[in-house]
């Protein structure tokens, strides 16, 4: 089969190539191979290989999928890979030594430590807006963690999913990492198999039908989802945190993917009488940013099919004449020109749906404030972001909402940082990745309990007592006094 190409309506012969597939990468897994700390070091090194030597065909498929430009495919996907590989192979060693842990008295004596241990056949399916990325990253954590690995790319990017197999297929242990091409079809029928773990990114649509499979095997999920997220833009004090606020408020929606990309400002909540002025900054920093013709440095909508959902975002009449800026859409080049809106209907299909596009929708407050109760009205988003100086609002926006994340005065770097887990909650997934959580969310912390044959506390052993029952309670509330007088008869029970 190429590069593990599999296509539905398949052949009684596919389906057996599937299985035999599978029946290698668990054959590697129990030969122990992949849990060798040097195999994990030699496959984190081939990621790096594979990034550094085939850079300008990954950016050629970037471009041919969704026309991301270079600078924008080396920040999101391959430099910000390179570096979770630096990092893994940093940290490896560490993550894979386990740690000791306390134990109650009532185990004395004895030692106890938590060991790492990788948790089998792991498949990944992951989304076409940061192809390599959604891929690459968590296969980092599989790979680091000792497991065996299928990924299966999304159909929607396909000059990105085919570069992905290849490189693959030439730089990695191929009977412990695979790629299988496809659509749904394929997802679905590898779904059908037994995993150890699944790890999904996509919509929460899909995320369900994930979740059913995997409760046929028992198999533990991760879903990393989607949905809106908002940008608090509170009065910020001086001019230059003002810029600041609509420069980053701008990186993290037209100039990422266009704004197809689960972690963008999906819609702004500022107050009434800062309106004006952010409009205008915004459409200037969009000029700042994109000059006239925002086609040569913006990233395209993936396909038709979304090109029209978003097209679709602006027919109600209500919401097209909330455009204040932008509003044109390129159907031959699928491009969509960065589109700000102010008040569009709360219950239209804008303001109810994850845009996953360049369109910005402002919705206007009385008070800054109420973007708590706003943002609480709605499914718990992936990330907030929120731009202030104000010390309340920020506690007020920690501890009265939830969300994934929060990040104050800035958008998207969270998603860079290995040290803070990235994930959601509720309807925006969970589980969660990067860095060490990467490790941990494809390893089995498995405790370790020893103990010698020399001693023990006679009282944990019938026949039963008051006094046994006594001593029961002074060790595990570790009133060391207590047994002693217990022991010795002087404490009443
Ligand atoms: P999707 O759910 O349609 O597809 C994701 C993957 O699932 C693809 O590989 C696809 O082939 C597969 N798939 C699709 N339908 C399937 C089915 N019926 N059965 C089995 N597999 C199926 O999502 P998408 O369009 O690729 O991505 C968009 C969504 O993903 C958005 O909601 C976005 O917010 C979310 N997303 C989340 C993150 C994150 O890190 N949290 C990152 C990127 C995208």
């Amino acid at each position: 089969m190429d590069q593990h190409k599999i296509d539905m309506g398949e052949t009684a012969e596919e389906c057996l190539n599937l299985e035999a597939e599978l029946e290698e990468l668990r054959e590697t897994f129990n030969s122990g191979k992949t849990r060798d700390a040097s195999w994990r070091r030699s496959q984190l090194k081939a990621i790096l290989n594979l990034l550094k030597e085939n850079e300008d065909d990954l950016f050629l498929a970037l471009k041919q999928d969704l026309g991301k430009h270079r600078c924008e495919a080396y920040r999101d996907e391959i430099g910000t890979v390179t570096k979770s590989v630096h990092y893994a192979l940093d940290s490896l060693k560490k993550w894979m030594s386990g740690k000791k842990v306390n134990l109650p008295i009532i185990a004395f004596p004895a030692t106890a430590q938590l060991i790492p241990e990788p948790l089998g056949l792991v498949y990944i399916i992951s989304s076409w807006n940061f192809p390599f990325g959604l891929s690459l990253e968590p296969l980092i954590g599989a790979i680091a963690a000792g497991n065996v690995v299928v990924i299966k790319p999304s159909e929607l990017a396909p000059a990105c999913s085919a570069m992905l197999a290849s490189v693959i297929n030439k730089y990695l242990d191929n009977k412990a990492i695979k790629v299988f091409q496809g659509g749904v079809s394929v997802s679905q029928q590898l779904l059908q198999q037994k995993w150890d773990k699944i790890f999904f990114t996509g919509s929460a649509q899909v995320g369900k039908i994930v979740m059913a499979a995997a409760a046929n095997h028992l198999t533990p999920v991760t879903l990393e989802l989607g949905g809106k997220c908002p940008a608090v833009v509170d009065s910020i004090s001086g001019s230059w945190d003002r810029e600041c606020t609509f420069k980053r408020i701008l990186g993290g929606k037209f100039a990422v993917c266009a704004g197809q990309i689960c972690i963008g400002v999906d819609y702004i909540l500022v107050e009434k009488k800062y309106l004006s002025t952010l409009v205008s900054r915004l459409q200037v920093w969009v000029k700042k940013m994109f000059g006239d013709n925002p086609k040569e440095s913006m990233s395209r909508i993936i396909n038709k099919q979304h090109f029209t959902r978003l097209k679709s975002l602006l027919s109600d009449p209500l919401v097209r004449a909330s455009i204040r800026y932008g509003g044109s859409f390129d159907e031959d080049n699928l491009f969509i020109e960065p589109t700000i809106l102010v008040d569009p209907p709360l219950n239209s299909a804008i303001m109810t749906e994850e845009i996953f596009g360049p369109l910005l929708p402002i919705i206007t407050l009385e008070k800054i404030e109420d973007s708590v109760n706003f943002i609480n009205s709605r499914p718990k988003p992936l990330v907030i972001y929120a731009f202030t100086n104000n010390e309340k609002l920020k506690k007020m926006l920690i501890s009265g909402t939830s969300s994934g994340g929060i990040t104050f005065n800035d958008t998207l770097v969270q998603h860079a940082a290995d040290t803070i887990p990235f994930g959601g909650v509720g309807q925006s997934g969970f589980g969660r990745y990067h860095g060490k959580f990467s490790f941990d969310t494809f390893t089995h912390e498995k405790a370790i309990l020893r103990r010698g044959f020399l001693t023990d506390f006679w009282f944990r052993f019938p026949p039963w007592t008051n006094k046994k029952l006594q001593l029961f309670r002074d060790a595990y509330k570790y009133d060391y006094i207590g047994i002693g007088l217990t022991v010795l008869g002087l404490k009443k029970y």
